[in-house]
């Protein structure tokens, strides 16, 4: 134990991390009165801010403005190679984290009121934390430590260089030749970005890319990818790296064969790790394992004192999620509202590749295996006028109802599906049938009148039938 504790702090509630779900927790805390104590031993803004969410769409944003000027022949537009920027780009991206960065600042939260303590934070004891001189005891504690790259053991990897989320941001120049290592949607974002702005980009997959999502959509991405010229390579097995700087030699195999795929730079991004190392949790009582601390519905720890939020606790792990999980832990904590728990079925997400693919509730295949019988209703984006003006046909939304019209979940793969998708989190959130989805006016021309025709079309049969898609289309108008 540490004898020079310049401080001992009494509060109602320590948070452990300045990421996005420390912060809500925090931010909602001191809002309605409680005394609080934040902790942040690195960035404040955590993951999201610093390396995750916001420098990858920053970076795909640019990717994409770069694209637009490669592809705009279809709309009588001369197109260009442009010429990029890669300083210039890096700066982009460093500008937007600065842009939201005072949001999430020591000095935004303690204009709040309050107390941040900017050190790593362990637990001596049930009740008690220590983090730089101060130790801290609580009414109750939230763990909202977060993740990080989980780097395989790959035979050669500890001896190459190689970029992960932590440090691909920093990168100023162009990489001539980048393969990703893992096919999420954090390795697609980022082949994506990169091969937009004039990278070769190979990606290995040991399953199937994109493979968290339903397979039916995700085609679409990937074979929309490969078109603009990813190489993506599924069910392949990294055996070695091998390699210095800019010279990156990975042996793959995939069905008995090996090959050497000769790069210049590496990403990994093979999953993520709970943040778990500095926080002691054996004196905290807290119980976990290599996914992550273990909580109940309630994101109540083994400890009743103490919660745990986010990525550590190793479920969905999106920003949202983490808010989300912190509004819990406010209803619980302050509002004493014991019954607040998750609700995992009702969690949309998103990959920013373009196209977009959106998912909330169940796909497909988790509908059918808990419910059976389940009814699917598909509409294609060449069926929108919108899309069609903006060159955009190549996408789909499907929609799972159960026998009643109970909606389960819906995917969306196209322009702004992220968009688009909102109005289904509603529903699925709120419980609503389909036949509610039917009866709205959905300004036209846009790119959400597929929600209402894939609505209709479950009233009117299969969407596949040109005349039954006819059909949808007057009655959708009607609305
Ligand atoms: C490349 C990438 C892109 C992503 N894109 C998206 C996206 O588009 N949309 C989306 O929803 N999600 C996205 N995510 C996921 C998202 O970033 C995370 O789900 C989110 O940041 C989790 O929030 P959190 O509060 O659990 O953890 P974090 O935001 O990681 O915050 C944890 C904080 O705890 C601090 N900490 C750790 N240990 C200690 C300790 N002992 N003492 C004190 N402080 C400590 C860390 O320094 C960190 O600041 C992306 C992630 C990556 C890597």
């Amino acid at each position: 134990m540490n004898l020079d504790v310049s401080e001992k702090i009494d509060t109602d509630l320590c948070v452990i991390g300045a990421g996005s779900g420390g912060l809500s927790v925090a931010a909602a805390g001191a809002q309605l009165g409680v005394k609080v104590v934040l902790i942040e031993k690195h960035k404040m803004g955590g993951d999201c801010l610093n390396y995750g969410c916001v420098p990858s769409k920053a970076l795909l944003a640019a990717g994409r403005r770069a694209q637009i000027m490669r592809a705009s022949g279809e709309f009588g537009i001369v197109p260009t190679s442009p010429s990029i920027n890669h300083k210039g780009v890096h700066d982009h991206v460093q500008n937007v984290i600065a842009a939201i960065a005072p949001n999430d600042s020591v000095e935004r939260f303690t204009g709040m009121g309050v107390r941040v303590i900017e050190a790593p934070a362990r637990f001596l004891d049930k009740t008690t934390v220590a983090a730089g001189d101060s130790h801290i005891k609580a009414r109750r504690f939230v763990i909202a430590t977060g993740s990080s790259p989980m780097v395989p053991p790959i035979p050669g990897l500890d001896m190459v260089s190689y970029f992960t989320n932590e440090t691909i941001f920093d990168n100023q120049e162009k990489l001539q030749h980048l393969i990703v290592i893992g096919g999420g949607p954090i390795g697609m974002e980022m082949a994506q970005a990169h091969l937009r702005l004039g990278s070769r980009v190979t990606v290995v997959e040991a399953l199937k890319a994109m493979g968290k999502d339903d397979p039916e959509l995700a085609d679409v991405v990937l074979k929309h990818l490969r078109t603009e010229g990813l190489d993506i390579r599924e069910s392949t097995r990294v055996e070695g790296v091998e390699g210095g700087a800019g010279a990156i030699r990975v042996k793959v195999s995939a069905n008995g064969t090996s090959e050497i795929i000769e790069g210049t730079d590496l990403l990994v991004a093979t999953g993520r790790k709970p943040n778990l190392n500095d926080l002691d949790l054996d004196a905290a009582g807290v119980n976990f394992d290599r996914r992550g601390i273990k909580v109940n519905s309630g994101m109540v720890t083994s400890n009743s004192r103490i919660f745990a939020i986010g990525d550590v606790t190793g479920g969905l792990q999106f920003t949202h999620v983490a808010n989300y999980h912190a509004g819990i832990v406010i209803r619980r904590a302050i509002f004493r509202l014991l019954t607040a728990k998750v609700n995992n079925d009702i969690i949309p997400w998103v990959t920013y590749t373009d196209p977009e693919l959106a998912q909330v509730g169940l796909t497909e295949d988790q509908a059918r295996k808990r419910f059976g019988k389940i009814k699917v209703l598909r509409w294609p984006y060449s069926e929108n006028d919108r899309a069609q003006a903006e060159h955009a046909t190549s996408g789909m939304i499907k929609v799972i109802t159960g026998r009643k019209g109970k909606i389960l979940g819906a995917s969306i793969v196209g322009e702004h599906a992220g968009e688009i998708i909102q109005m289904w989190s509603l529903a699925i959130s709120q419980g609503m049938n389909i036949k509610a989805m039917t009866a709205w006016i959905s300004p036209y021309p846009t790119l959400s009148e597929i929600n209402k025709r894939v609505a209709f079309s479950y009233f009117a049969g299969a969407a596949g039938s040109p005349l039954v898609r006819t059909a949808v289309n007057w009655l959708a108008k009607l609305g």
